[in-house]
């Protein structure tokens, strides 16, 4: 049985939402499409003005009587940041309280298991906020994505590939920074960005960069499985005895979709293989024909698993955006269930997915908390 003060939070929550999601709504909207009286609204709209939470921007069309005023969530004074930790580099994004970027900051800055390195991540971020006047006390937390398995219950990063660490506590990461933090994981923290806010959807989220991960995201809400693995389709076995994978195992998918297996060296660049792509070279359409290839089948796996929406993100997602044609060819021979492959979608928000998703993690876990 819910108190009448987790009720109360309930509502607000709900309504905090709503607008977000929204952006401009009226009173009556709230009322109608949440159920509540209006006196319930006038109630609990008050409140949230009086904590800077809405604010009332103009007005709506009249329909005859008052005009409507539109409330939308207030800017300014509340921000949140997010902060994507990978192999090589650091990504943080200064975001308001609305859910619109205010500014990104991407630079080299190596990954290293040591008290320099984490103090690192609190000095960067302090220059961060510094450097946009935003004062510290606006900043309401820090959502912080790591590539790796992450224990939310004991708050462990239990393994990372990647940074090649393992049984990490989370508060090494946040030791110094001085604000409220949320973590996740990067391929769930990227699949949230591009997810539907404001309808129960179920999506597969397949992130291809260097690494191929994913997420499993059911009525919207993250399935994460019994041990937090759930969506690491880079370790799906795709052709038994096949190539090494970073892994230990033979075949795995990500080491056919891998953007890197497009590379003949770790440090070349994929803009010139593309280039290369594009100027005909044979070496190339071969090594893109295998891997759209390798990608349909996994695609089409996914389908018959899931039965749902499949998004192709990380940055290869917009990469495979731009030479669609070869791509749902080859997924819709490999799918003898589906009419078309309209299934299949790409990812909008391309390098940036992972820093945005995060610092909505971390407004959608602050506002989840609220209470006035
Ligand atoms: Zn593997």
């Amino acid at each position: 049985m819910k108190t009448d003060n987790e009720i109360k939070m309930q509502n607000r929550v709900r309504i905090i939402k709503y607008v977000l999601d929204q952006r401009h709504v009226s009173r009556q909207e709230i009322a109608s499409r949440l159920g509540f009286s209006m006196p319930t609204v006038f109630s609990y709209v008050t409140e949230l003005l009086d904590a800077n939470i809405l604010c009332e921007k103009g007005e709506f069309g009249s329909t005859g009587g008052r005009k409507a005023k539109a409330l939308s969530i207030c800017t300014g004074q509340r921000y949140v940041v997010g902060m994507d930790i990978t192999k090589r580099h650091l990504r943080l994004m200064l975001m308001h309280f609305n859910g619109e970027p205010v500014a990104e900051l991407y630079f080299k800055y190596r990954y290293e298991n040591t008290d320099r390195y984490y103090n690192g991540l609190g000095v960067h971020l302090e220059t961060f906020i510094q450097n946009h006047d935003i004062a510290p006390e606006s900043v309401v937390g820090v959502g912080i994505s790591i590539p790796g398995i992450i224990d939310p219950k004991t708050n462990v990063l239990q393994r990372s590939h990647i940074l090649e660490v393992s049984n990490i506590s989370l508060l090494t990461f946040s030791k110094y920074i001085p604000y409220p933090v949320y973590f996740e994981n990067d391929a769930n923290s990227a699949a949230y960005a591009e997810i539907p806010k404001n309808e129960k959807t179920n999506i597969i989220y397949l992130s291809l960069s260097n690494t191929v991960g994913g997420a499993i995201y059911l009525g919207s809400s993250l399935y994460t499985g019994d041990n937090y693995r759930g969506g690491e389709f880079g370790h799906i076995i795709l052709h038994p005895g096949g190539k090494f994978c970073y892994c230990g195992k033979q075949g795995c998918l990500d080491a056919y979709c891998s953007a890197m297996v497009l590379l003949d060296h770790s440090d070349d660049r994929l803009e010139d293989f593309f280039s290369r792509l594009d100027s005909g070279d044979e070496t190339c359409i071969k090594r893109w024909e295998t891997y759209l290839d390798n990608l349909a089948m996994a695609v089409t796996n996914l389908r018959m698993a899931y039965d749902c929406n499949v998004i192709l993100g990380g940055y290869m997602g917009g990469y495979i955006a731009q030479y669609p044609g070869c791509f749902f060819e080859k997924a819709e021979t490999y799918n003898k269930f589906d009419q078309d492959t309209s299934y299949i979608s790409m990812g909008k928000h391309k390098r940036q997915s992972t820093v945005i998703g995060i610092a909505q993690l971390m407004l959608n876990h602050y506002i989840s908390h609220f209470a006035v």
